[in-house]
């Protein structure tokens, strides 16, 4: 199977998961997962008409996007968030999902020029309160949410989980909730970033508008 193969039919089967779970055509966003995968296979995935990349390691994906300047590609930064690369992911990418401190929404905003647009965020959510796990805790999402809205370079636009295998289902379902409550407090978000190769089809019955997907677009990771 080529990249277009793997593209065309998740494609199909996204587009299955909306109508089943009567979602809207195209409410569902596919981020093509692409850390430790090469700069030539985005290129390939991009001109099967995939725009939107994720990328975990700010030095790999810096390398990259220098190689492929000539695409009008919008880059996520889906990884851990340290503070010495915090500079350079305000630079060079388009979304954070993984915001999960004040002081990083703080730094992001700092860093982030206000000649660009301004840097859309989620906030990641440890939906299972599992101590092993980063993410803010779902208590305490609407006051680091408040606090971003108050940051003018950045524009806060939803929740991100990664939840445990065992119960990704409850989670998601979980998560949506979450949004709607954040939504009645006159939050507004747009964007519930949810759903991995494994398990998309359950994100999207629970309301996910944008699923990360590696392995079944470029297969094993290999850098
Ligand atoms: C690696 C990664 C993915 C993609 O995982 P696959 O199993 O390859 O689809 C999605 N989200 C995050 C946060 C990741 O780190």
């Amino acid at each position: 199977m080529t990249i277009h193969d793997n593209l065309s039919h998740l494609i199909e089967r996204i587009h299955l998961a909306e109508d089943k779970h009567h979602r809207q055509r195209d409410s569902v966003t596919l981020l093509a997962v692409s850390k430790k995968q090469s700069a030539e296979k985005i290129r390939d995935a991009f001109h099967a008409g995939q725009k939107y990349f994720g990328e975990n390691y700010v030095q790999e994906a810096l390398k990259k996007q220098a190689l492929l300047t000539d695409l009008t590609i919008e880059w996520h930064f889906i990884g851990t968030i340290q503070s010495n690369k915090i500079k350079m992911i305000a630079a060079h990418f388009d979304w954070v999902h993984s915001v999960n401190t004040v002081s990083a929404a703080e730094q992001l905003n700092a860093h982030r020029s206000p000649q660009l647009p301004p840097l859309n965020i989620c906030i990641e959510v440890n939906i299972d309160s599992e101590k092993t796990k980063s993410g803010v805790a779902p208590d305490d999402v609407l006051s680091i949410a408040k606090k971003i809205m108050t940051l003018n370079n950045l524009n806060l636009r939803g929740l991100m989980i990664i939840p445990n295998t065992h119960n990704a289902k409850a989670a998601f379902q979980q998560t949506h909730e979450l949004q709607n409550q954040l939504i009645q407090s006159g939050i507004l978000l747009d964007t519930l970033s949810m759903g991995m190769s494994a398990d998309f089809e359950l994100a999207i019955a629970a309301g996910s508008t944008l699923v990360r997907i590696g392995t079944a677009i470029f297969g094993e990771r290999v850098l």
